[in-house]
């Protein structure tokens, strides 16, 4: 156990602040960290040139189980969320990461911390970055909860001879998404379409700017396919972008485009989870929540941190 029983999270998506916020409500001192700029994890939204803005990760999100339902109706209520391209849907505001923010409000947080290993000490688990530089001012933490894409977790772990079973049965989809903006006018009327078949191109294509709180412009933001995604992982951004803007012309109508980038997500949505809401090793204070828990959603992933952090404080997970 660390000396004072500070509990250390690592990622700061919707899993790892739901867990940090259930924690630290409860009286637990936590300590978060995430190698991203802010966090939101995959919910994300990404700056382009003369103050363009996408969000090139989660679309948005849908709340069905009353605990995330009050929450995000919170948000709603407070400006940090609001509804958007259909029943039932909601996007962060000003971004998709808003959410994630206002959960670790007032919460020790260091972004653009990457953990590259966990090290067992007599007093509890240190954390260090890659090159062994020591993280959280090299304080000892009792727990360690994970809450970043299986691969990282399972990394991590194994760079500690510990496991978490389950985990490794985690797969996901990679995406390629483009970012972009263009001067005509918008390229069809609804907010967004997606398309179910494998074989297209695209899963999804969205009018970004049509999000509350955006700017309202021609931004969009258009989802390859996983399979087209899979079949492109490897080739530059550049070279994709190019690809997919042809692609997309080929099916919408599009002005001058002004702006065109893709980014690569290697592990976007969950194809196979593990079937529980979070995995947790009392014996060692290890423990893992994310959408690689329960499926490929922000709620999914949300009601992961919810779970560990109960398995933690001793609770019933729910
Ligand atoms: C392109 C795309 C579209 C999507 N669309 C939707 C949608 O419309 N609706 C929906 O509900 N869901 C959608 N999702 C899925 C949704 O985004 C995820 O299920 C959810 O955000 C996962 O949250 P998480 O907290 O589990 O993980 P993440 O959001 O990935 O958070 C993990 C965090 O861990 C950090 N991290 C990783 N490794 C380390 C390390 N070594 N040290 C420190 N920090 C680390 C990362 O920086 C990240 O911030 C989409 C995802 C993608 C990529």
């Amino acid at each position: 156990m660390g000396r004072d029983g500070t509990i250390a999270i690592i990622g700061a998506g919707i899993a790892g602040a739901a867990a940090a916020r259930r924690l630290h409500d409860a009286g637990h001192r936590v300590v978060v960290l995430d190698k991203g700029r802010g966090p939101g994890g995959r919910m994300a939204t990404r700056r382009g040139p003369d103050g363009l803005r996408f969000d090139h990760g989660a679309q948005f999100f849908t709340a069905r189980d009353p605990r995330f339902a009050a929450c995000v109706e919170d948000w709603t209520a407070r400006g940090v969320a609001a509804p958007w391209g259909g029943p039932h849907r909601s996007v962060g505001t000003p971004g998709m990461w808003a959410p994630a923010r206002d959960l670790l409000a007032g919460i020790d947080l260091s972004c653009g911390r990457a953990v590259g290993r966990l090290v067992r000490a007599d007093d509890g688990w240190r954390l260090e970055e890659a090159d062994g530089t020591a993280l959280a001012d090299g304080a000892a933490f009792s727990r360690v909860l994970l809450t970043c894409p299986s691969s990282q977790g399972l990394a991590l772990l194994a760079g500690c001879g510990q496991d978490l079973p389950g985990l490794a049965e985690v797969r996901y989809a990679p995406c390629w998404t483009l970012m972009l903006a263009h001067d005509g006018p918008p390229p069809f009327e609804a907010p967004a379409r997606q398309d179910d078949d494998p074989a297209a191109v695209f899963a999804w294509i969205a009018r970004d700017g049509t999000k509350p709180g955006r700017d309202g412009g021609g931004t969009v933001v258009a989802h390859a396919a996983p399979a087209w995604s899979r079949a492109n992982l490897e080739d530059g951004a550049d070279a994709v972008a190019e690809r997919l803007v042809a692609a997309l012309r080929a099916i919408v109508p599009l002005g001058t485009v002004r702006h065109a980038a893709a980014h690569r997500w290697r592990y976007a949505q969950v194809e196979r989870a593990v079937g529980a809401p979070c995995l947790f090793a009392p014996e060692t204070g290890l423990g893992y929540a994310g959408d690689g828990c329960l499926g490929p959603r922000v709620e999914f992933a949300y009601l992961s941190g919810l779970a560990l952090a109960g398995r933690v404080l001793g609770r019933a997970e729910p």
